[in-house]
């Protein structure tokens, strides 16, 4: 039975949902969507006086999946038992389908359970995982479409000079991949401004076609020494990812979007990527993550944790396979403005907390004006 009979003298006794919806500090765009502001659902769980907090970005739906499928199954479970709980609330959101909106919700509430373990256990969160490293590496991420030179700069400029991070991720495939000369001398601007011992990174999020991924990495790679390209077409186009692999030397990346073990096991059995990138707050939490890195693992791959960056400091650091932590613009501000404890990226790694759980607290009064539901 999923979740197994309590064992521990603990049970879940108040789980709360919040949604809060941040406008950016500019327009944003990358090859293929458009957005002015994120919105972030947190759950919140509470036992034995100990407060345990997950969150996903995703969109306000997600808090429904909360409320009305896993707040029954949470309310009196053990919270010593996370996957037995996980397991229950993928179960009862069968009929509603896994992927998208009810995955990032049974990932937030997965977090909050595992961030209250902690708590309850007086352990960071990387201690009840197992270290594999002291601190994990990460990459600056941002560089979006409608930045002009002047605001890609400073950005770049920041993560590297400031901030000491030797990697830089910039979105291309501007407007669904219509205009490439841009895409280039964005890239060109980049290395430019980073110099040659920095790596330098691309999302098309899959703006490209197959064939204009191939002339477009080429570019890349051989003119800007280009290392890493993103989703150089759909990532549901596995065969179009392997067909861009095999045809460059660079790195083909992604993952983002994938919401089960299957999505990434397929993935890597077609052989469609260099690297997996998983993203804890849609493929279902800590619990599932780890699957994710053992399944790419299992096939020779590295992981790269996809955005989030104080959620995934803490498991990244117990995979032996990992690349690094996507430093994602966005949700750095998000995450500094409305939560105590954020990681600190100077340096250009992030050291897991030594504070019970992931260390962060909300900043209720800060995030108030924000809040949507
Ligand atoms: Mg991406």
């Amino acid at each position: 039975m999923f979740p197994p009979p309590s064992r521990s003298e603990w049970t879940v006794e108040n789980l709360e949902c919040l949604v809060f919806t941040v406008p950016t500090d500019q327009p944003e765009a990358d090859g293929t969507l458009e957005w002015s502001a994120t919105t972030m659902v947190v759950v919140i769980v509470r036992a034995a006086g100990m407060t345990g907090i997950g969150w996903t970005y995703a969109g306000a739906g997600s808090s429904a999946v909360v409320e009305d499928q896993l707040c029954p199954i949470v309310l009196g479970a053990d919270p010593m038992d996370v996957p037995g709980i996980t397991e229950a609330g993928i179960r009862a959101c069968r009929n509603l389908g896994r992927p998208g909106a009810v995955s990032s919700a049974i990932s937030a509430v997965d977090i909050a359970l595992w961030d209250l373990k902690a708590r309850l256990l007086h352990q960071p969160l990387s201690a009840l995982f197992g270290r594999c490293r002291a601190d994990v590496p990460i990459y600056g991420s941002g560089g979006f479409t409608t930045y002009d030179d002047a605001t890609t700069t400073s950005q770049l400029e920041r993560w590297v000079g400031e901030w000491g991070i030797s990697r830089v991720k910039i979105k291309i495939g501007e407007s669904w991949g219509t205009n490439p000369e841009r895409d280039l001398a964005r890239v060109e601007l980049t290395r430019s401004v980073v110099g040659d011992a920095v790596e330098v990174y691309v999302d098309a999020n899959g703006g490209y076609t197959r064939k204009q991924a191939v002339r477009m990495g080429r570019r890349f790679c051989d003119d800007y020494s280009v290392v890493w390209f993103e989703e150089p077409v759909s990532s549901d186009d596995l065969t179009g990812l392997r067909e861009v692999r095999d045809h460059l030397d660079l790195d083909v990346a992604a993952g983002e979007y994938g919401y089960d073990e299957t999505y990434f096991a397929t993935m890597v059995a077609a052989e469609a990527v260099d690297c997996l990138q998983v993203d804890v707050t849609r493929c279902g939490g800590y619990t599932v993550w780890l699957r994710a890195a053992a399944i790419a693992g299992s096939r020779g791959l590295q992981v790269s944790a996809h955005c989030a960056p104080n959620l995934h400091a803490h498991i990244a650091a117990a995979v032996p396979n990992l690349r690094h932590v996507e430093y994602f613009h966005d949700h750095h501000r998000i995450e500094t403005m409305l939560f105590d404890g954020a990681l600190d990226p100077r340096g250009g790694v992030l050291t897991p907390t030594d504070q019970p759980g992931h260390g962060l607290t909300l900043r209720t009064v800060d995030a108030e004006k924000y809040r949507v539901h």
